[in-house]
């Protein structure tokens, strides 16, 4: 009898929720150069920024540490990867004239198949964490203390659009 009474009020009260999600965070400091190609702003030319990536991860349900995954775990990750390939690197788009050139200086460059901006640097390390199997939902990358650009899922399972 009192399961029964139990039951209903847990499946009147799923019903009424709206789906709630846990998310963690971690940021990724790192310094980068770039410059973008067909563009006339002041990033057409070679320069630098301290950026800040905001890696958000999201789960349903936690595991069995009440966590939805060790901060330490997107650390190992994602981190190193940023740290080793980004940091303190030249990111540069594979059609940039200037790249043969670094090459013959043996200077350390990253290339993209896109121009290097802030859209597509958050989007490079979105897939980063996806291919390290993080349930990631977000990246955003603060270029500037004022300006972030995001890569991030479009839409969230079980929320109902209205
Ligand atoms: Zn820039």
């Amino acid at each position: 009898m009192s399961d029964t009474i139990l039951k209903t009020v847990s499946e009147t009260s799923t019903n009424q929720e709206r789906q709630a999600m846990y998310q963690v965070a971690r940021e990724i400091e790192f310094c980068y150069g770039h410059r973008l190609l067909n563009y006339s702003g002041k990033c057409r030319h070679l320069h630098g920024h301290n950026g800040i990536a905001i890696i958000t991860l999201q789960a349903e349900i936690l595991d069995d540490r009440g966590m939805l995954i060790d901060f330490g775990d997107i650390k190992q990750k994602v981190q190193l990867w940023v740290d080793e390939n980004l940091d303190h690197n030249m990111i540069l788009c594979k059609d940039d004239p200037i790249v043969p050139v670094l090459e013959s200086l043996g200077e350390r460059h990253f290339l993209m198949d896109s121009n290097p901006t802030a859209e597509n640097i958050a989007r490079l390390i979105f897939e980063r964490a996806l291919s390290e199997g993080l349930p990631v939902v977000k990246v955003q990358l603060w270029e500037t203390a004022k300006c972030n650009a995001s890569y991030q899922m479009s839409s969230q399972p079980g929320i109902d659009a209205q």
